[in-house]
């Protein structure tokens, strides 16, 4: 008998995590919504209570559906340690300010998420941390400005909505020399399709709500590390200032993880089918999709990444006009502001992902106001494609 860490990522994704929480012969774990776990013996609860013994008190520390989904993540990113919130953002800002304190600096690129960069570029001011931004794509810009110093630098590959790669491997080992903390957000890629761990990576961080779940129906985030005293401080944050997963969530998360590799699978060929077919569409100005060889960072978006993911964007002719125009007319997408569900979802950057920006910060980071972000579900690309067909055909502005 092999162990679970040894099996594939589509194994793993079936299995991983989930035999320590079974009970009465369930194949399935329960959802325990339990607020607190009580003990008979004094003693037993203490020594549980201070952390010598396994166990769980209270809901806002641990819970078994929640620790269920943490291993099940754990295993497929191939990390030690993992911790879990009640959204992607709880993820991101509970790590950031579990580490930094004022004075610190942080290195960083320009196309974060949007809720990411108001971190950035709001609440770390305000707390005295200097943040430089670099050029999304510009290894060598985020190399030098790890290299003069930071406590953190924190990647998203790829990023939202344009896409654009950054060489994870290349800009953690400037990071490493600097003694900096390496973060990556792995929401776009996966688990299935990239590991900044094995990269060089100190924590890598998930919006369990999109690819993970998948099923666009509940809420939460992850942070996985190899360095377990790392991610026991984000614990201890989140245990303290309370942003935790609901067991129900978990419960969701975790059977959505089940088909994560044949989803991400489906999702991918999909995209690449699509990016290839907007490509030569004469509404179309630029398509972007890391699997698309004219893809600035085409290379090494190949070389770290095992599939380029079920993302793209394009830009349209004409702008706001024609995204009014075209979107409305897709029969097979929802118009909504999320991602990584089985549903292919389609909306403009200004109302989703950059939805926090100004016009003026939207054009600072390159994202034109006719761009639109699509997710590919997991549909047959058949019909997806003759659905974008038919909306361009009965597109009139942008030609
Ligand atoms: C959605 C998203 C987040 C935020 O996750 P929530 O679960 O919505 O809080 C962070 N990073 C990326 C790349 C995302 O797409």
């Amino acid at each position: 008998m092999t162990t679970i860490n040894e099996a594939k990522l589509a194994t793993k994704a079936v299995w991983a995590g989930e035999k320590d929480y079974l009970v009465h012969g369930a194949t399935q774990v329960p959802v325990i919504p339990s607020v607190a776990f009580g003990y008979d013996d004094m003693d037993e609860w203490y020594e549980v209570a201070i952390g010598q013994k396994k166990g769980h008190i209270y809901g806002r520390n641990t819970n078994p559906t929640v620790q269920a989904f943490e291993d099940k993540v754990k295993v497929l990113e191939d990390a030690k340690a993992a911790t879990s919130f009640s959204t992607g953002m709880a993820a991101i800002s509970n790590t950031l300010y579990t580490f930094l304190r004022p004075g610190d600096r942080v290195v960083t690129i320009k196309d974060t998420y949007g809720g990411t960069n108001k971190i950035f570029t709001e609440f770390l001011p305000n707390m005295q941390v200097d943040v430089q931004f670099c050029e999304t794509g510009n290894d060598e810009q985020i190399r030098a400005e790890t290299e003069k110093g930071c406590k953190i630098l924190y990647l998203e590959t790829p990023t939202n909505p344009t896409v654009k790669i950054t060489d994870i491997k290349k800009c953690a080992e400037a990071a490493k020399e600097a003694g900096a903390l390496v973060i990556v957000d792995n929401t776009f890629a996966t688990p299935i399709n990239q590991n900044p761990l094995a990269l060089g990576a100190d924590l890598v961080i998930h919006s369990a709500t999109k690819f993970l779940g998948g099923h666009a129906d509940a809420l939460g985030g992850v942070v996985v590390g190899n360095d377990t005293t790392l991610v026991e401080a984000i614990y201890h944050y989140r245990e303290i200032n309370g942003a935790t997963m609901d067991p129900w969530a978990a419960y969701l998360l975790l059977r959505g993880m089940k088909t994560l590799d044949l989803r991400v699978k489906r999702q991918a060929e999909n995209a690449m089918k699509l990016a290839t077919y907007l490509q030569k569409v004469e509404h179309v100005e630029a398509v972007f999709y890391p699997g698309l060889v004219d893809h600035p960072n085409h290379e090494i978006a190949r070389a770290q990444m095992s599939g380029f993911g079920g993302m793209l964007s394009f830009a349209v002719k004409g702008g706001v006009d024609t995204v009014r125009d075209l979107l409305p007319k897709l029969q097979y997408a929802n118009r909504a502001a999320n991602l990584g569900a089985v549903e292919t979802t389609v909306g403009p950057a200004r109302t989703t992902s950059h939805v926090e920006c100004t016009p003026a910060e939207r054009a600072a980071m390159g994202i034109p106001e006719g761009l639109i972000r699509v997710s590919c579900g997991v549909e047959d690309a058949d019909d997806i494609l003759q659905d974008f067909k038919q909306a361009f055909a009965a597109v009139r502005v942008g030609v």
